[in-house]
């Protein structure tokens, strides 16, 4: 039935909706028409008070309050003649999710009659009742109320479909004590550290022009859709995002004849709107392509500001997912919904920039230019080296422990890409000696005399976490069902403290003298590589030769979430994040607890389901089959034919096979007496997840031996191929 169902979806599937097109609707009509954005705000605010706005947007400083009446009042009228009827300050809890409250506009007048009510109060601070968003003990119980507060350096929009219209106003959630408990707070103080240091290194070359340094995020976000009906014949899929069972299709991916493929058409009529309704949000989304896998696609928006990207790579998922459904289709975003086939990850493409410098990894024009941009990828180096642990956890979970490491994804070593010509550089300057000899076989490449870089090497890297693109890194290991908030809050954070380390070193060197700045530059560069340059590795990530070189190199090879996590609360890291004012020690405590909490929770479900599919769905089906074949048996007898038994006791061995090993999970599960949470997470991962495998191990043979039509989950081979 569901086979035939999606059959029918798919074979029978017209378009309904008229796709965009830039004749009827141009570019600048639809883009951004949903959002309360700086065009909007410029035509209805008073001159002064936008101008003040815009003061505080540009240079991060605390905004006048008295401004937020007028704007709280201006957005009210826009929301309205916009169709809404709700507002909702929107914030980003730690469980990685989008949360929204919701108040109507109406308010009674007290006089049996209502008006529309929207003030600065409402405007700059809710309190939404969030005693079950996880808090990591930053927030006792019985205090259960955290606050959001305004983001003003963000947007508000309007979210418009056929149930509702309704504001959203972006805002960060925090206790009263003042602890962040969400994802975007911490971003907000990492930016305004990387701002302080990158400006205090631009200083240093004489680039300070009194613009922020800022930090960009290109998030290209992958993931996989299937036809819903599918989807709701497999609780798996439905509860977990990925499949607990499944044996492997006969043809799966091994012919890579998907990717960059044509773009099956009901999935192109998806993409296109999705692209029209994230275009009407000010989403700047621009590529799209299949994946490796069948059934795989991308998106990727045009960079932003990383706060920007970061609340619109969330609206990214949210949209695909509703879209999907519009279309007959689920939109996973899990690592790895399929055992065996590509997952999903989401890769972070990071730069730091100035509006007059660009980004400051573009090797520049000039040698002079390049000292800056070798000084800072040393920086770069090196914070990737001293704090790769923490880059690590920062992409722990359990949905991305099944993708990291497997020959797809980058490995769980971190290591960085340089390409081969500007390695080449950093090796001549670790080489070089600094009197100005050549050293034996080596060209000296002092930072003065240095060649003009070249702009786009080409030369690309798919199995590095950590991969220089020409004029940004693009980090490889962020899991796509993550919030990207994580690493870049980490990214900012160990880049502040490299620059900052850089600047000591250097002005220790300089003293002030100016003509003295290339050869301090080329000395701490030197000294950095002797340190961190191990951490560079242009090679093949995915051969096993690099596990052992890695180990060699002294890297660490954190496999799983269980090894990685710890690291947050690591001396050195707590101290880095503490210093620079983005996360607290108890901060930092609190989301060690909470992401080992939410490990747990996802092996304890994964788990239950494992259990509750094997007793009630395959293994009533394959006694059903047993059935068949004993009755069949029995009446050849009968009818005088002796019957061959070799499917039957074979059927009948791993149904006992199924029997033992769903039961030696039980037993397992029944453990609950853990001293901490990491003790829990340990367990789940040595013992747990190794004993779920076994019991699909058996299922997934059975798959193999019942006859089709009794078989009552989809298979991989219509999940994938079916679209
Ligand atoms: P590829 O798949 O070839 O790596 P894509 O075009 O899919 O490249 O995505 C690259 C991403 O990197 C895009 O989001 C792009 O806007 C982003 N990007 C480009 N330049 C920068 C930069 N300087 N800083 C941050 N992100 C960048
Ligand atoms: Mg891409």
């Amino acid at each position: 039935q569901t086979r035939q169902n999606a059959i029918a979806a798919v074979t029978n599937y017209t378009p309904t909706v008229e796709p965009l097109n830039f004749s009827e609707t141009s570019p600048t009509e639809v883009f951004g028409s949903n959002v309360f954005n700086d065009k909007v705000m410029k035509n209805m605010l008073p001159k002064d008070i936008y101008k003040s706005l815009m003061a505080t947007k540009q240079s991060g400083e605390e905004m006048d309050p008295a401004i937020a009446g007028p704007i709280a009042a201006a957005m009210k009228e826009w929301a309205i003649s916009k169709g809404a009827t709700h507002y909702t300050h929107v914030f980003y809890p730690l469980t990685g999710l989008t949360a929204e409250k919701h108040d109507g506009f109406l308010s009674p007048d007290g006089e049996g009659g209502a008006f529309a009510e929207f003030d600065a109060k409402l405007l700059i601070q809710g309190e939404p009742d969030a005693s079950s968003f996880p808090s990591g003990g930053l927030r006792a119980t019985f205090e259960a109320r955290g606050y959001t507060a305004w983001d003003v350096t963000n947007p508000a929009y309007i979210l418009e479909n056929p149930n509702g219209t309704f504001l959203c106003i972006p805002t960060a959630f925090i206790s009263w004590k003042g602890h962040a408990l969400d994802k975007k707070t911490p971003l907000l103080r990492a930016n305004q550290a990387i701002n302080k240091a990158g400006r205090r290194f631009l200083g240093l070359f004489g680039n300070d022009d009194g613009e922020m340094v800022v930090s960009n995020a290109g998030p290209e976000q992958e993931y996989f859709l299937l036809d819903r009906n599918f989807y709701f014949a497999r609780p798996d899929l439905m509860v977990c995002g990925r499949t607990l069972f499944g044996a492997k299709p006969a043809k799966g991916q091994e012919l890579d004849d998907h990717y960059f493929g044509a773009i099956p058409r009901r999935v192109l009529a998806f993409m296109l709107e999705v692209e029209r309704e994230l275009y009407k949000l000010g989403v700047p989304v621009k590529t799209r392509h299949n994946e490796v896998a069948p059934g795989q696609f991308e998106i990727a928006p045009v960079f932003e500001q990383a706060n920007l990207a970061t609340d619109h790579n969330q609206m990214i998922m949210t949209t695909l997912k509703a879209v999907g459904k519009r279309y007959g289709m689920a939109c996973l975003l899990h690592e790895k919904p399929f055992a065996g086939i590509n997952g999903s990850g989401k890769h972070l493409n990071y730069s730091l920039s100035t509006p007059t410098q660009g980004s400051l990894y573009s090797p520049g024009a000039t040698p002079h230019e390049n000292m800056q941009f070798l000084a800072i990828t040393a920086a770069t180096i090196r914070a990737v080296e001293k704090f790769g642990k923490l880059l690590r956890a920062t992409v722990a979970t359990a949905g991305n422990d099944h993708r990291l490491g497997a020959n797809e994804a980058p490995p769980a070593i971190i290591s960085i890409f340089l390409g081969g010509e500007l390695a080449e550089i950093f090796n001549q300057i670790e080489m070089g000696d600094l009197k100005g000899t050549k050293a034996k076989g080596k060209l000296r490449v002092g930072v003065d005399t240095l060649p003009p870089l070249p702009m786009d090497s080409g030369d690309r890297n798919r199995t590095s976490p950590f991969a220089f693109t020409g004029n940004r890194f693009e980090f490889r290991a962020v899991g796509s069902n993550q919030s990207i908030a994580g690493s870049q809050v980490a990214l900012n954070t160990i880049m502040s403290e490299s620059l900052d380390f850089m600047c000591d070193e250097i002005e220790k060197i300089t003293k002030g003298d100016p003509k003295k700045l290339s050869s301090a530059c080329q000395k701490v560069i030197k000294g950095i590589m002797e340190k961190h340059g191990h951490v560079i590795f242009n090679g093949d990530g995915y051969a096993d030769a690099w596990q052992k070189e890695a180990e060699k190199r002294g890297l660490p090879n954190l496999k799983t979430t269980v090894d990685a996590l710890p690291n947050l609360i690591d001396e050195e890291v707590v101290k880095v994040f503490s210093d620079y004012g983005v996360l607290s020690k108890d901060e930092m405590y609190s989301r060690h607890e909470i992401f080992f909490e939410q490990y747990n929770q996802h092996v304890q479900t994964e788990s239950a389901l494992v259990v509750k599919i094997a007793k009630t769905i395959i293994l009533p089906s394959a006694i059903r089959y047993q059935g068949e074949l004993a009755a069949t048996a029995a009446s050849l007898k009968a009818a005088g034919i002796e019957p061959t038994l070799g499917t039957l006791s074979e059927l009948t061995d791993k149904l006992r096979q199924l029997q033992k090993t769903t039961e030696a999970l039980e037993e397992l599960m029944a453990q609950n007496s853990f001293k901490s949470v990491e003790e829990e997470a340990k367990f789940k991962t040595d013992k747990i997840l190794p004993a779920m495998l076994d019991v699909r191990e058996v299922a997934d043979a059975l798959e193999g031996m019942v006859a089709d039509d009794l078989w009552p989950l989809p298979s991989y081979q219509e999940m994938l191929f079916i679209k």
